[in-house]
């Protein structure tokens, strides 16, 4: 025990929480005394050694769930499971995600679909099924309330070459959170969209080395390529009772990457 258990008693499921920011949020609502659920798509190996040293923190804290959050069928038999696991669920951090760089003109329907179903379609069925079982559970007991968080990106606002799909897919996930919140209030459940800058993980890191981390530095205003503590930290904090009047948010977690857009104009000088 901390003492800063803030999230104890709390069932939180984590998609795509294997590796990246998913596997740094699963470790940060853990330590804030969740029980985590650690959804997977083929990486069993890494989900078990990750839940394997959760529990042996605190014994029955983790448990891996494979499943393809794009896929219906698969998505209602993990949360099924996690119902037989532990009850229920008061966290869902729809965290899973999947880019395919492509011009708009050579994105293949396959592409398309791939991508809008893994960012978009995936959050959806993932928030149908949680919002279920928050619904009865939080009516039940109006003390208590459920947190859904989806990972959006700078790219939902902000469009990127190469990445038509990936930035239609963000955007919409962003409008998924607020039609959340406005839906969802009456059971007591928040929705927060946290959308990412440009974050340390397997899906960016060659890019990063490829341009050259020097140049992130000039474009991020903090001057840093973000690391995924940066992230899981936001997230763990906007699952807790402090963040308990804020829903329907979209927050930046970027060092400021969509503030410094104008690079023509170094004045004035200092
Ligand atoms: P990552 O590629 O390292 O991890 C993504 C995880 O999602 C992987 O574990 C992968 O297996 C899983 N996944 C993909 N498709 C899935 C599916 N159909 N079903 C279940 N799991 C699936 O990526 P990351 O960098 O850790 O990104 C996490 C989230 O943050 C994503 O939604 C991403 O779009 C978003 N994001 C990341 C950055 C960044 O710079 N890394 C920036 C903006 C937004």
């Amino acid at each position: 025990m901390t003492g800063n258990e803030y999230l104890q008693g709390k069932r939180a499921v984590v998609t795509g929480g294997s590796r990246g920011i998913g596997e740094a949020i699963v470790r940060v609502l853990h330590h804030a005394g969740a029980k985590v659920a650690v959804n997977y798509r083929s990486s069993a190996d890494r989900a078990g050694r990750i839940v394997g040293e959760l529990n042996e923190i605190r014994p029955n804290s983790a448990r891996a769930f494979g499943a393809d959050v794009s896929d219906p069928k698969e998505v209602a038999a993990m949360f099924s499971s996690i119902d037989e696991w532990v009850g229920g669920v008061d966290v869902l951090i729809n965290n899973a995600g999947y880019e395919d760089c492509r011009h708009l003109l050579d994105i293949s329907y396959e592409s398309w679909t791939k991508v809008l179903h893994t960012n978009l379609t995936g959050p959806f069925l993932c928030t149908q099924e949680a919002g279920r079982r928050m619904e009865t559970q939080f009516r039940a007991d109006s003390a208590s309330s459920g947190v859904i968080i989806n990972l959006s990106s700078i790219h939902d606002s902000v469009p990127r070459k190469g990445f038509a799909h990936y930035s239609a897919a963000k955007s919409a996930v962003a409008m998924l959170t607020k039609a959340t919140a406005l839906e969802l209030a009456e059971y007591n459940v928040r929705a927060v969209t946290v959308a990412p800058g440009a974050i340390r993980t397997d899906m960016n890191r060659e890019e990063i080395a490829q341009f050259g981390e020097h140049r992130f530095r000039e474009w991020i205003p903090l001057s840093r390529v973000g690391e995924t503590h940066d992230v899981s930290e936001l997230v763990a904090f906007l699952c807790g009772p402090q963040a308990a009047y804020v829903t329907g948010s979209h927050l930046y977690v970027d060092g400021g990457y969509m503030q410094g857009l104008v690079q023509y104009d170094p004045r004035p000088p200092r």
